[in-house]
């Protein structure tokens, strides 16, 4: 007798927002558009995330779709990690710990997968899943170009002596673009820490997935994509299959999602004329010194354009302060905004204490452009309204993403730091680029871009779209696998 299995895919994220909203998206695409039965495996940690808990729990407003079956393990606790260790180590350390109540889960007969999905720091799970004899498909949270250049860590690795930031040049990836040293993934910049060695075995291993699913579309990268999947051996390694079905963004925040604050800063937006108000923040993660905040905030004063910028505590340097408690407050705006700030720009913008509905920001029509870090999901949603970017990487690959938007792509600009070491952008530079993007012919031409690819990318996911049917292929062949399982194809 062979009993309908329960489960089609199992979906293992780790821990973060940013890696945690599309893979939950991307659930909620199999659950509900392919009908697949899908178990959405969260690695918790002790650190309360509100942003995470509005998109994963019922009680704190999220919607579910009734086959997506969100089963927390067991948490792990943050403060047994040393304070210093870096974001990505820590992630690592985090899915290493999990990784034993994820086989007990993969192992239970009613929850045994035929799939595994998984993100780029859960890679230990493509050996295990090889011994469940599970296939493990990995879930690319960047750009094709970052995908041909992690495949081609390993033999950049073996071929260059001493730090890829001291090379003469920019880096030459085959199939990817080049990149100057300085704009490299963090975890690369260094190669004598931790970091490197994790980020190294995790790219190591994206040759044994079953496949990779990446996160992009056919016309937002057509060279990467064509090197990928037309010549799989182009970087002297077997790459695996690549599915490309993105972008894969979460929707609009409905309104039981949002707080009061929240609702009120789209209502101010309601009465503001089209694409006339500039969107800030910076990911899930992002937080500034307190002397980039001050210039910041001048620049944006100078400008008089009008703004919703979301304002978080500072830090001792700018980059991931809050990567593992998104959405969580302590103290408020006027504390650390220059002095009188809230005041003079009262009716010209609003600040938002620490987390604001950004899809339903960049979506609403009286947004004109948006101050990002340029993560890749940033990137997507801010793409898929249509609306340009001035890119304001801070950490992770986001200089790789800020190169890519506004060399080859033409939908950002990039303000020009005072200093490379610490990054600062001065008040007057923010003014420039912001009266550039919110009032000039160059913004013009930004935005038509924006547009394009917005059209474009609707087009790749509606029925018939590259997206749409690379990814209904995939649960074909997922679902092929149980003889029972009934077709649901929405298309
Ligand atoms: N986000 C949000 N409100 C905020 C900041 C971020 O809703 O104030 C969401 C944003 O829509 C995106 C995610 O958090 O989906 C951040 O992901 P991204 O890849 O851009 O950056 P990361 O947080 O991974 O650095």
């Amino acid at each position: 007798d062979n009993p309908k299995q329960a489960v089609d895919v199992a979906v293992l994220v780790s821990p973060g927002i940013g890696h945690t909203i599309p893979l939950f998206e991307f659930s909620k695409r199999l659950s509900v558009d392919h009908g697949l039965e899908v178990c959405f495996l969260v690695i918790t940690t002790n650190e309360p995330s509100p942003a995470q808990d509005s998109l994963l729990r019922p009680e704190a407003g999220a919607v579910i779709p009734p086959n997506l079956h969100v089963v927390d393990l067991p948490p792990t606790d943050l403060s047994t990690i040393p304070e210093d260790t870096t974001l990505g180590d820590r992630i690592s350390l985090l899915v290493k710990r999990s990784l034993e109540s994820v086989r007990v889960v993969l192992l239970e007969p009613t929850s045994r997968p035929k799939a595994l999905v998984i993100d780029i720091f859960c890679s230990e799970a493509l050996e295990f899943g090889q011994e469940l004899s599970i296939p493990v498909y990995t879930f690319f949270t960047t750009c094709a170009a970052l995908l041909t250049f992690s495949l081609y860590l390993p033999t950049l690795d073996h071929e260059v002596e001493g730090e890829f930031t001291d090379m003469p040049g920019p880096i030459r990836v085959p199939g990817c673009r080049s990149y100057r040293p300085e704009d490299l993934l963090d975890p690369v910049k260094n190669r004598k820490i931790e970091e490197y060695r994790w980020i190294l075995l995790h790219f190591s291993r994206l040759p044994r997935a079953a496949g990779i699913l990446l996160n992009t579309w056919e016309d937002l990268e057509p060279v990467s994509l064509a090197a990928l999947k037309e010549n799989p051996f182009f970087l002297q390694i077997p790459a695996p299959p690549v599915y490309t079905i993105g972008p894969v963004i979460k929707q609009a925040e409905g309104s039981e999602m949002l707080t009061p604050s929240n609702a009120e800063s789209l209502t101010w937006l309601d009465r503001r004329p089209p694409e006339s108000v500039l969107f800030i923040t910076f990911g899930s993660g992002g937080t500034l010194t307190i002397e980039q905040l001050t210039e910041l905030g001048w620049g944006l004063e100078l400008s008089q354009q009008r703004f919703v910028w979301v304002v978080r505590a500072p830090t001792d340097v700018s980059g991931s302060g809050t990567f593992f408690k998104a959405g969580s407050t302590k103290s408020g705006p006027e504390e650390y905004l220059p002095e009188g700030f809230l005041e003079r720009t009262r009716g010209l913008g609003v600040v938002v204490q620490s987390w604001a509905p950004q899809m339903a920001i960049l979506g609403h029509s009286s947004t004109g452009a948006f101050i990002s870090h340029c993560g890749w999901n940033s990137t997507l949603e801010s793409l898929s309204c249509g609306v340009p970017l001035i890119a304001w990487p801070l950490y992770a690959e986001q200089r790789m993403n800020a190169a890519m938007l506004a060399e080859d792509i033409g939908v950002a600009i990039r303000p020009v730091t005072m200093d490379q070491g610490t990054g600062l952008v001065g008040r007057d530079e923010v003014e420039r680029v912001v009266r550039m993007v919110m009032e000039g012919e160059e913004g013009k031409a930004l935005r038509r871009r924006a547009r394009d690819l917005k059209d474009s990318a609707e087009k790749a996911l509606s029925c018939g779209g590259t997206s749409w049917e690379t990814l209904a292929t995939v649960c074909r062949e997922w679902k092929s696998k149980d003889i029972y399982a009934a077709p649901n194809n929405k298309c």
